[in-house]
């Protein structure tokens, strides 16, 4: 089986050390991206660690066909202990950087320690020099890019950064890429701020040398140059007005379903403000979205769907210019668009202000800045909810994304047992509810297809493969690309998602957070049919004699002396 090459980085902040680490067995066991993060931080990070503690770990990491031309691959993992779930979360991001990370020729980068000063950590195939960077206090996204540029002549395709949300421990704070790509869920951003990392560039000329299977690799490419998808066009929010006539579009704080003003901020109006072609490093289907609102000029990257529910249909906001807006203040920011989105919609549902576009851009900027109201936001839904008087819309402390699990109840399923909470891209049965494939009605019965989707996003997320690139890299395709069957990559799939549910289940998280603020048909029974079929206690944990210790060579943490004896 192909997996990613090449050692792990630890880099210490607090003694601004770097050392590079062979850590092959876990490449082999866990292919790249969020499996290998997933191993090492399972085993490497303190079961008790706090979030914002220097023992906390972030992981970046790439997979083997990030070396490769292979459309849809433009992308890295991020892992870490998420200030926001209080468990393992892992995040991915397009852009430009997964060319110039893996030319560094590391597979995996590790960041731990705190430093007493704002950094720049600048890591080359030789070496990693450390920057004080007093004067990015409080700098946006887009003025790191710039400082880098200045400094470095580097690109915004070189670096990692954060903005002042991640600095102040916004517990939703994103970690950017290229300005507008976002590792987003999960307050990453927010575990570097505490660790005073503003950013991490790369660069080098040591990409190892992965030969990848053709075919299928150019007959990937050529249909992702050729197809005439509309999400090629528009986006993920081609979909918009589908969810919408399905109900499962949320709309002013979850109050509704659907929303009268769907068509206004959908996938027709975001075209409409396309001004040109985006994509990701290689990616021939170049979905991204340039947009441009030629009355005032402005200019942003984006929206995406979730964005054009967060802050559009859940804050009762009808004007697409507004969502634009919106969105760009978390690219600049450095937040998660879904957490922001839904927790301003929470605020918004406070004041009976649904609708005031200008109150919500405001309020994003208090969060980021922790200024006044927001730096109770920053806090995010579940912990601020009891004091705004509205209902706790999160699993796990995650805000929900779209697609309401009250009308897609094999989604609401999957919402209510995913390790990283209410996020659409982790199991997620909404694609054959929305197919008609299952019917979208009921729990029961669906335990099995949801492991099954879980597994396969996890691989997808370790390979790494985008999302959207279901239609073209099969399954028969991954295994191909891979050297190896598709049975063999659902068990590592398995691996990973077991190593989360063991990191949490020692955090204390078990079948109490398996859970949903609203009710939707036998979801009771639907949890423990799906405890059975991943192998659980009906309390929702893991036996510990189901991790394998690895990576015990690299002074690893409490994790890894996991064994039956512990049980
Ligand atoms: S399909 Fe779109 S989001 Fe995915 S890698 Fe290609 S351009 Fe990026």
């Amino acid at each position: 089986m192909l997996h990613a090459e090449g050692p792990l980085l630890t880099i210490d902040l607090t003694d601004r050390s770097a050392t590079r680490t062979p850590i092959d067995d876990v490449l082999e066991s866990f292919i790249g991206g969020r499996g290998v993060a997933t191993a090492l931080a399972h085993d490497r990070i303190p079961f008790d660690a706090d979030p914002f503690g220097p023992e906390n770990r972030a992981y970046l990491a790439t997979g083997p066909l990030q070396l490769s031309s292979t459309s849809f691959t433009g992308r890295l993992s991020m892992t870490g202990l998420s200030p926001l779930t209080d468990g393992l979360v892992s995040t991915n991001a397009g852009g430009f950087l997964s060319r110039e990370f893996a030319a560094t020729g590391i597979s995996t980068l590790e960041v731990t320690g705190a430093s007493d000063e704002l950094l720049i950590a600048h890591v080359t195939d030789e070496e990693v020099e450390f920057e004080p960077v007093p004067e990015l206090i409080g700098a946006t996204v887009p003025e790191v890019s710039d400082h880098v540029a200045e400094t470095r002549d580097l690109g915004p395709e070189n670096c990692i950064a954060i903005g002042p949300a991640g600095e102040n421990r916004v517990r939703f704070a994103s970690v950017m890429t290229f300005d507008s790509r976002a590792f987003g869920r999960g307050g990453l951003g927010a575990v570097l701020g505490s660790k005073n990392l503003k950013a991490v560039t790369f660069e080098g000329d040591s990409a190892p040398e992965i030969e990848i299977p053709d075919p299928p690799e150019m007959e990937i490419h050529r249909e992702a140059a050729t197809s005439d998808d509309l999400m090629r066009r528009q986006g993920t929010t081609g979909n918009t007005e589908f969810i919408n006539e399905n109900f499962s579009l949320p709309t002013r704080y979850f109050s509704e379903y659907e929303f009268e003003s769907a068509a206004d901020i959908g996938g027709n109006a975001v075209e409409e403000k396309k001004y040109k072609k985006g994509a990701c490093s290689r990616c021939a289907y170049a979905c991204k979205l340039p947009t441009r609102d030629e009355e005032t000029g402005f200019e942003t990257e984006g929206p995406e769907f979730e964005t054009v529910y967060a802050f559009g249909s859940n804050q009762g906001v009808g004007d697409i210019v507004d969502v634009m807006k919106a969105n760009d203040l978390c690219d600049r920011y450095g937040l998660d668009t879904i957490s922001a989105g839904v927790t301003v919609a929470a605020y918004l549902a406070s004041e009976d202000e649904f609708g005031n576009a200008e109150l919500a851009r405001e309020t994003v900027e208090k969060i980021a800045r922790r200024e006044g109201i927001g730096d109770d936001l920053a806090e995010g839904v579940h912990r601020v909810h009891d004091q705004l008087g509205v209902d706790d819309y999160t699993v796990k402390g995650m805000e929900f994304a779209a697609h309401d699990g009250r009308v897609l109840h094999g989604q609401g399923l999957s919402y209510a047992v995913a390790n990283r909470g209410a996020d659409h891209m982790y199991g997620g049965l909404l694609s054959p509810e929305y197919a008609g494939e299952i019917d979208p009605e009921g729990t029961l019965g669906k335990a099995d297809l949801l492991v099954e989707h879980e597994n396969r996003n996890a691989i997808r997320d370790s390979a790494i493969v985008c999302a959207f690139a279901s239609g073209h890299i099969t399954d028969e395709r991954l295994a191909a690309l891979l050297e190896t069957d598709y049975e063999e990559l659902l068990a590592v799939g398995a691996r990973t998602i077991e190593r989360e549910r063991h990191f949490n289940n020692r955090r204390g998280i078990d079948a109490d957070a398996d859970a949903l603020p609203y009710e939707i048909p036998d979801l009771e029974a639907a949890i423990q049919e799906y405890y059975e079929a991943r192998g659980l206690r009906e309390d929702g944990t893991l036996p510990d004699d189901r991790i394998e210790p690895i990576a015990t060579d690299l002074g690893a943490g409490d994790g890894a002396a996991a064994s039956p004896a512990d049980d």
